[in-house]
Formats: C-alpha cells, sequence, structure tokens
C-alpha cells in the first residue's frame, strides 16, 4: 500500500477558515506486515484511513491499495481493502448472521463462498449469531466489525482504534486474531493513540501529529530512540544547589525538595543515580520514576527536526 502526498483540508462550513487535517503524508507500507499509525486525537488518523475506505474525498496526493490506485481502480482497490471503523455503528436489529451475509451479499461473495460461521468463531460469536446487535457488549460489536470487514477475505485489513472502548481482556483476544490473520497472510493497518498497543503489535509505525508525519520507523528502532526516564527524589530538606558531583548527570530542581533525574535506561541505571544522590550527601524520603511517552515522543521527535521518512 502506498500513500504519496496526500492532503485533506476540511472546509469549515459557516466559519471562515479550514481545517489542514492531513498534510502531505506519504508512506509505504509493505505486504504482510502490521503496521501503526500512531497518533493523539485529532492527528489525522481516522481521515487517512477514511479516504483509503473511500468515506472520504482526499484534497491531493494517491494512493494505492495492493498495487490499485484509489481512483483509477476504485471498484477493485475497495474491494482489497476490509475497513473496521472507529465507530461502533451496527443496525440494532440485525443479529451477527444478518449482518455478515448482508455484507457478503454486498460484495458479491456467492453463497458457497461465504465463511460465514468460520468468522463467527474465529471472533468468538458463534453462540451470538443469532441474537440482535443490540443486545451485544462494545467489545463484542468491535469484533463483529473485525469479522464484517474480513468477508471477502480481502488482502489488507484496516483497523480505526480497535480497541478503543474495549476492556483488557478483549483487548488481548482482539490482538491476537489480529495477529493470526497476519499468519494467515493478511496486510494489516491499524491505527491508535496507544503507545503499548502500537509497541504489542506493530512491526513497523508510522507516527503523525497534526496531520504531519513525524517518524516512520521499526517498532524496535523507534523504542530504542525513547530510551528515556524520568527519577524524582523527594528529600529531606531544601537543597539550595545541586550538588556539583551530580553536575556529569541530567538533573533539575523540580521544587526545593524535589530533584528529577532524566536518564536514558541503557546507559545509566536508577540504581547509579540513587548512589550519586546518596554519595552527595542528600537524604531521600521518596523517589518515582517514570516512563516517557506519547507526548514526550512527540517533543522528542519534533525538537529533533522533522523527520520525513
Ligand atoms: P484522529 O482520528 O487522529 O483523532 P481525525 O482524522 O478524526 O483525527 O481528525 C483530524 C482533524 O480533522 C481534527 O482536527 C478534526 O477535528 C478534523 N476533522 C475530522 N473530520 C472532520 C470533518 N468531517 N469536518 C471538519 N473537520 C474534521
Ligand atoms: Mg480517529
Amino acid at each position: 500500500m502506498t500513500l504519496d502526498g496526500l492532503t485533506k483540508v476540511y472546509a469549515r462550513q459557516g466559519k471562515a477558515g479550514s481545517k489542514k487535517a492531513l498534510d502531505n503524508v506519504s508512506l509505504t507500507i509493505r505486504r504482510g506486515e502490521i503496521f501503526g499509525l500512531l497518533g493523539p486525537n485529532g492527528a489525522g488518523k481516522s481521515t487517512l484511513i477514511n479516504i483509503l475506505a473511500g468515506l472520504v474525498n482526499k484534497t491531493a496526493g494517491r494512493a494505492e491499495i495492493w498495487g490499485l490506485d484509489i481512483d483509477k481502480d476504485q471498484r477493485a482497490s475497495r474491494a482489497a481493502i476490509g475497513v473496521v471503523p472507529q465507530e461502533l455503528n451496527i443496525d440494532p436489529f440485525f443479529t451477527p448472521r444478518e449482518l455478515l451475509e448482508v455484507q457478503a451479499g454486498l460484495y458479491g461473495v456467492p453463497s458457497a463462498e461465504r465463511i460465514t460461521d468460520e468468522l463467527l468463531r474465529a471472533v468468538g460469536l458463534y453462540d451470538k449469531a443469532d441474537a440482535y446487535a443490540r443486545t451485544l457488549s462494545g467489545g463484542m460489536r468491535r469484533r463483529l466489525l473485525v469479522a464484517k470487514a474480513m468477508v471477502h477475505r480481502p488482502p489488507v485489513l484496516v483497523l480505526d482504534e480497535p480497541t478503543a472502548g474495549v476492556d483488557v481482556e478483549l483487548r488481548q483476544g482482539l490482538w491476537q486474531y489480529v495477529r493470526q490473520l497476519n499468519t494467515a497472510g493478511t496486510t494489516i493497518l491499524l491505527t491508535t493513540h496507544y503507545l503499548p498497543e502500537a509497541e504489542q503489535l506493530c512491526d513497523r509505525i508510522a507516527i503523525i501529529n497534526h496531520g504531519r508525519m513525524i517518524a516512520c520507523d521499526t517498532t524496535v528502532a523507534l523504542t530504542s530512540r525513547l530510551d528515556r526516564k524520568e527519577l524524582r527524589l523527594i528529600l529531606d530538606r531544601d537543597l539550595g544547589t545541586i550538588p556539583p558531583s551530580l553536575g556529569r548527570y541530567d538533573a533539575v530542581h523540580k521544587g526545593p525538595r524535589e530533584l528529577v533525574f532524566r536518564y536514558r535506561p541503557s546507559q545509566t541505571s536508577a540504581g547509579e543515580l540513587l548512589d550519586a544522590a546518596r554519595a552527595a550527601g542528600l537524604v531521600i524520603l521518596d523517589l518515582s520514576t517514570e516512563e516517557s511517552d506519547l507526548e514526550d515522543i512527540f517533543i522528542e521527535l519534533t525538537r529533533g527536526g522533522a523527520e520525513a521518512a
């Protein structure tokens, strides 16, 4: 899947000005991989997905799905993907079985080639096959939508925030199913604002913010770039100045009795910092550490100069 200079400007009705939701995004998703599009709310993730799904018209750029241009080969390119939308919109009076059958009909899948039962089993809804959709929980609806996206066995499955509103156990189940599909050959594109999800599932990750891509790399390379933690110490008395012996660490005063070290776990251990603080005569009453989160990644990456990948 190739995106080339994809741009979307939403016209704001009734108000002056418009919103550039996607700004010149180019990236390639390789066949067989699980690719993550990571970014905070409002970054432009759904806009990108909805352009691929044919639900939003792009302002500029090109996109190819499975080698098929979304403008020139509209029908074929849409048949090449299955999209699980962010919103859980399901007709409440359909049963899961009916929903999958109707969807298969829309895609022109002949009855003999339908895999309704197989899909219902795969997403753990076989025993709910004939229940009204309105009786399904949020997690079940999400899984039903995954099954719905797969009725025509597309080579590419696109999931927009697949685990939003899904509790922890079901999240694991959903991830497992996504991995299974991937192992069986399906290329996966998913969006998330939740770093652990991208970390656990994805081979490569693109980070977008304000419609711009600020990084695109393998998950391993990205997470090693995020090699940053903070150690916060609460001291027993006011600290006038930072002792000179701590000068070689990145330590800052956050309050009279609070000292914060920023460090790279791959290079410095928290133990070393504690030893150094004690050796400098500090008495530590309490401490905490903090991992870098998505916010830090953005700060880190944008500070280092936007990186077109
Ligand atoms: P994400 O999925 O990453 O949360 P979206 O793609 O939904 O981001 O939104 C990106 C930006 O575009 C946001 O500022 C959002 O308010 C705006 N936006 C999304 N859809 C529309 C629309 N239909 N009309 C106008 N602005 C929109
Ligand atoms: Mg979204």
